[in-house]
């Protein structure tokens, strides 16, 4: 066995340990270990992929170029700072390993809201980090051909009634919301999220209740009891966080969430043509002067109602005059 598998394995085992103590002091190092492990585990993953390259090469996170003293330059790995989920999984792609993306984002941005997570119950972070990185952890067994029961011994059984629980939960949480008449599709298909420790454990107190902006919700997890408009706002960037980034980088085009001058979030999902917390609706305008139609944000931020950003800047320069 390799050095790496080794430590893969053994950080998952104590991270699960920790998991198991229920003792809030262990709590960090439960989720830091476990997730070192199962980053460990994919970088492991690559290197059997291609087994004559340096290691550090490969699980380096930046490069910069060296001149190689032939006149050209040499890739070299810039700093010690290696991959993290966001970026492993791109690499993944470009090796032609399939992995499941959406659950390596969602590691890495609980991974960076550890201290968050552990605030108030320890034990419920725990199962939802496990429950999340459990697709993850599978694959790589797999491209690995390996057994992870075999490897993980008693702590992958430890997994597997961990994200039982957590599914259980989950479950239970989003069935207290199922007769809600939500606003959004988006909320409605993506669930909730909670603003303060990012847990899907989110429900509402009145099972009977039907309107989004009547819920009491609730956090299973952090037990905090955070605002209807709080909970859409941070739901909906979870849910659309990819959306924002591919348009950004792909056309430099801005959205799908805009502010809704209406309940004063940032709510509003172009795409939906409403806010997805108080159901406002820009619809489409046309300038009262010129004619053509007026994009979302100039709608938005017009001094000037009715007018597109170009009449509206005329007018200024007029009433200046
Ligand atoms: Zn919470
Ligand atoms: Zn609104
Ligand atoms: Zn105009």
């Amino acid at each position: 066995m390799s050095k790496l598998f080794e430590n893969a394995i053994v950080s998952i085992q104590l991270g699960v340990e920790d998991y198991q103590a229920n003792d809030p002091r262990r709590a960090i190092s439960a989720v830091r270990n476990f997730y070192a492990g199962v980053l460990l585990l994919a970088k492991e993953t690559l290197v059997r992929t291609v087994p004559d390259a340096d290691v550090s090469e490969l699980i380096g996170a930046k490069y910069k170029p060296v001149p190689d003293g032939k006149g050209g330059v040499d890739f070299v790995p810039d700093g010690n700072s290696t991959i993290d989920f966001v970026t492993i999984g791109k690499r993944f792609k470009d090796f032609g390993l399939s992995i499941d993306q959406k659950a390596l984002e969602e590691l890495n941005r609980l991974r960076n809201d550890v201290e968050h997570l552990y605030t108030q119950k320890p034990d419920h972070a725990m199962r939802e980090a496990i429950a999340n990185a459990f697709p993850v952890v599978v694959q790589l067994f797999a491209h690995m051909d390996e057994s992870p029961g075999a490897h993980l011994g008693q702590a992958w059984h430890v997994m597997l009634d961990a994200k039982a629980l957590y599914e259980t939960e989950l479950k239970s949480c989003r069935e207290t919301l199922s007769e809600i008449d939500w606003v959004s599709g988006t909320i409605a298909q993506s669930g909730l999220v909670c603003p303060k420790c990012e847990s899907k454990l989110v429900r509402q107190r009145e099972k009977e209740n039907k309107q989004q902006s009547a819920m009491e919700l609730h956090c299973r997890a952090c037990d905090d009891e955070p605002e209807v408009d709080e909970v859409i706002a941070h739901s909906l960037q979870e849910a659309l966080e990819f959306e924002a980034y591919s348009r950004a980088k792909e056309t430099g085009e801005d959205g799908p969430l805009y502010h809704c001058t209406e309940c004063g979030n940032e709510t509003y999902v172009d795409f939906e043509g409403s806010c997805a917390n108080c159901g406002h609706e820009y619809g489409d305008q046309d300038c009262i002067r010129c004619g053509t139609s007026i994009p979302l944000n100039e709608i938005i931020f017009s001094e000037h109602e009715g007018l597109c950003g170009y009449c509206g800047h005329m007018l200024d320069k007029v009433m200046r005059e």
